[in-house]
């Protein structure tokens, strides 16, 4: 089967875009084609002709090409006009078990949102973002998903000349809080309305029968929005640009530019070169999740309130409810990591400590949560020794076996096995992402290719494998991130 387009923000949301031509491509070639979530979607028979169709070289059959236009607080103050400047959407794929998916490339050239970009990306950015959103997925995060990744042909103009590239993207929408301020500020109630209709009947159907549809959709985008981010928390990501630009309606991670993962723990861990103030750091994401929130709370108000004017008050109830939600379901997760299967009184101090403990210690993310497992066969030596002050971890490592004890009945194999299969061994390193990338671009795709099997296989452990599953060497630069490549 191929692309089957039912292009329904196109036909029903004319003024919501403007029309766009892919331009990039003058010599296509491809560098990776998804063949897994092809298949997934109903396209394996386009991995022929994968690199005309990811390069926007050759348009499919049934395309409307266009950009959205959305506007974005970035970095908390807020930029009226944005859009798709670099990315154009050729349509609605419904696979053949009936689900919609956004086809849209990223990198094809200018459109009347590029403002002074060249609406280009280039390989080291696209491969990045192949890498890190089918990584996410395979941890079974909500994520975009990437159908490959083509070389243009052209050179686009960074620090230095890159070898420029398309990348296919796969989403549910790619509507963002911002779309919804965009028509917020510049259109008024009767657009947003219009959107929300959309956006409910593609995301939240069941909230088309609530008494304020709005207020439902509202709710669920919120629940959606703290469970991407608990998620992200779990397995020590950082988006790196939660600009509501970058907020998918959907619950997707969306936008991997700056993003990253923990090495050594840290809260306040910030890896992209631009946030100074650490706005977007680790442990700051939660509260910025309900900070965008609130950015979409203020573009439904006026048709919440077109309901039931009182009904923005219930918005501001629910948003006043968001951290101790988020926090149920952030607990739920770590219990999980912690190979507790019961819910008990104390287990979120339990969990406040561990990770309280691990602040400025220098300890690896993923491989505590690795050696905890062990350390129920192999003795807690297995992660006192990754800190440099013992006394806390011990105290905390005593009375986790004690709430073990008080847990549901598992030989200690089982936990382990069951801890295995929620914390990953195998995340996108920074070392490793930047040597594969580096060597990417200057034409050799093996460590790429790799590590793209290593991190979307995250949790069995591969005696071949052991590298990637190490802590950048000592001594190396710590990792820099970098926005709009
Ligand atoms: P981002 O930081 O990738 O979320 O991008 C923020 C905004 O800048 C979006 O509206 C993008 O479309 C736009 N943008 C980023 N890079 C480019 C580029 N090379 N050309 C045109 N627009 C861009
Ligand atoms: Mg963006």
């Amino acid at each position: 089967m191929s692309l089957n387009f039912d292009n329904s923000y196109f036909r029903d949301l004319p003024g919501f875009y403007a029309p766009a031509n892919p331009s990039a491509a003058t010599d296509p070639e491809l560098v990776v084609w998804n063949g897994t979530l092809a298949e997934r979607l109903g396209l394996a028979e386009l991995e022929d002709g994968a690199a005309e169709l990811i390069s926007g070289f050759r348009l499919p059959g049934g395309a409307d090409p266009i950009a959205q236009a959305y506007s974005g607080h970035q970095f908390g103050h807020f930029s009226p006009q944005l859009g798709d400047g670099r990315a154009i959407l050729l349509g609605e794929h419904i696979t053949p078990n009936g689900a919609r998916f956004d086809l849209q490339l990223k990198g094809s050239g200018r459109t009347a949102f590029s403002r002074g970009g060249d609406g280009r990306y280039a390989l080291g950015p696209a491969l990045r973002e192949h890498l890190v959103s089918e990584a996410m997925a395979a941890l079974g995060i909500e994520t975009t998903r990437s159908l490959g990744v083509a070389l243009s042909g052209e050179q686009v103009a960074r620090q230095t000349l890159q070898p420029g590239a398309v990348l296919a993207r796969i989403a549910k929408s790619h509507i963002r809080v911002g779309t919804f301020q965009f028509f917020a500020a510049h259109l008024g109630p009767d657009h947003v309305k219009r959107l929300a209709d959309h956006a409910i009947a593609r995301h939240y159907p069941a909230a088309a029968g609530a008494a304020n549809p709005y207020l439902a959709l509202f709710e669920a985008v919120m629940e959606a929005q703290l469970r991407l981010v608990a998620s992200w928390i779990h397995v020590g990501f950082v988006h790196g640009v939660m600009n509501t630009d970058n907020v998918a309606i959907s619950g997707e991670t969306i936008d991997f530019g700056p993003c990253a993962f923990l090495d050594a723990y840290s809260a306040k861990a910030v890896f992209s070169s631009i946030d100074e103030n650490g706005r977007y750091a680790f442990g700051n994401q939660p509260v910025i999740g309900r900070w965008n929130l609130t950015q979409l709370g203020s573009a439904l108000a006026s048709v919440v309130a077109e309901v039931n004017p009182q009904e923005v008050e219930t918005m501001n109830a629910l948003l006043a409810g968001y951290g101790e939600r988020y926090l149920g379901v952030w607990l739920n997760g770590v219990r999980a990591k912690l190979g507790l299967a019961r819910a008990l009184a104390g287990d979120l101090d339990l969990a406040n400590r561990l990770f309280a403990a691990m602040e400025g210690q220098g300890v690896d993310y993923t491989n505590l949560f690795r050696n905890l497992a062990r350390s129920l066969t192999a003795g807690l030596e297995v992660v006192t020794g990754m800190f440099t002050n013992r006394e806390e971890i011990g105290i905390w490592l005593d009375d986790w076996n004690a709430r073990i004890a008080n847990d549901e009945a598992m030989l200690p194999e089982a936990r382990a096995a069951a801890m295995n299969a929620v914390n990953p061994l195998y995340i996108p390193r920074n070392h490793k992402v930047e040597a594969a990338l580096s060597a990417a671009v200057e034409g050799d795709l093996a460590p790429y290719f790799r590590l793209l099997e290593v991190v979307t296989n995250p949790y069995v452990e591969r005696p071949e494998w052991a590298d990637y599953a190490m802590p950048a060497p000592a001594g190396s630069q710590p990792c820099v991130t970098f926005c709009g490549t």
